[in-house]
């Protein structure tokens, strides 16, 4: 069976609709999707209601990507089966939607400072066509007004940590997250575990402090992960006592991530579907 718990929508920063998005999984034979938007799960229903219309045999996992602050780092907790209309959950996500929404005019501003694009704000705000604004929205917007060719430069020039579009947010705490995750009745998972540019000591140390913030799971397979850094991560689940999640992190169709494309994971660990009743002899 193939599992992918993390990808995105036009509902964030992904560049297929809902309806595309499912499409495509199902194309690519994905039998359990999770919708992991950035802080928000609009995307959730219109999928829910598009298996149910068509009859489709995939099923949908109800999911979050939450962006949190640990140690001056934006780590990403992705919530898996969470109940969508809680409203510790609704409550949550309004919070991280006004600290997303301020950071964006701050981006427009410190980029229009520095003479570099004109309009930017409104710009990306018509990019993200009422979505969860994202720094993914702006570097589509500097790639069509010309100032760079693609999103990896966007980022590398303009939007990532230290350069001069890069705004940094009052996210809340990796325990904040977790805990409002887990009340909602899902689980926690540390995304993208090697996507922080941290050092294997602080990997560690960040992994040990999810641990103890009480996070259930750490992703232990993506598209492109190299086969060393699956052993690693594995490692890591097994010290910490962790279980392990999958997922491609798909946001735009390329050549190098795909739905469901090569989640599987190095050794020994135990998947955090196994603690779903429907799916726990599923290695
Ligand atoms: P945000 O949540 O708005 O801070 O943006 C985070 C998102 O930006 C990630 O989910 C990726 O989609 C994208 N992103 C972050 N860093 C990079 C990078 N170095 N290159 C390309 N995309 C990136
Ligand atoms: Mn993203
Ligand atoms: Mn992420
Ligand atoms: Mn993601």
């Amino acid at each position: 069976m193939i599992f992918d718990l993390h990808c995105h929508s036009t509902v964030s920063d992904g560049v297929l609709t809902p309806q595309e998005l499912l499409a495509r999984a199902v194309e690519r034979k994905v039998d359990v999707l999770a919708l992991t938007d950035h802080d928000t799960t609009d995307g959730i229903d219109i999928i829910r209601h598009e298996i149910a219309e068509q009859g489709l045999e995939i099923e949908l996992i109800s999911g979050v990507e939450i962006s949190t602050c640990w140690e001056n780092k934006d780590i990403h907790i992705v919530g898996l089966n969470i109940d969508i209309k809680h409203p510790k959950m609704i409550e949550y996500l309004k919070n991280q939607s006004e600290i997303r929404e301020n950071r964006a005019v701050e981006i427009g501003r410190r980029l229009e400072k520095n003479n570099l694009a004109e309009n930017v704000y409104q710009g990306a705000k018509e990019i993200a066509a009422g979505g969860q604004i994202g720094r993914g929205h702006f570097a589509r917007y500097l790639i069509k007004i010309g100032l760079v060719k693609d999103n990896a430069n966007a980022f590398k020039k303009y939007l990532a940590r230290g350069k001069v579009g890069y705004v940094p947010s009052p996210w809340p705490d990796m325990a904040s997250a977790i805990t409002v995750i887990q009340e909602c009745g899902g689980q926690a998972v540390l995304a993208h575990p090697m996507g922080y540019k941290l050092s294997g000591k602080w990997q560690r140390k960040l992994t040990k402090a999810f641990k103890s913030d009480g996070g259930d799971a750490i992703e232990a397979a993506g598209c492109q992960l190299a086969p060393p850094h699956r052993q690693h991560i594995a490692s890591l689940a097994q010290e910490y006592d962790l279980l392990v999640s999958a997922g491609s992190d798909f946001h735009f169709p390329s050549s190098w991530i795909e739905l469901g494309r090569n989640l599987y994971f190095a050794k020994d660990v135990t998947p955090i579907w196994q603690t779903w009743p429907k799916y726990s002899h599923v290695s």
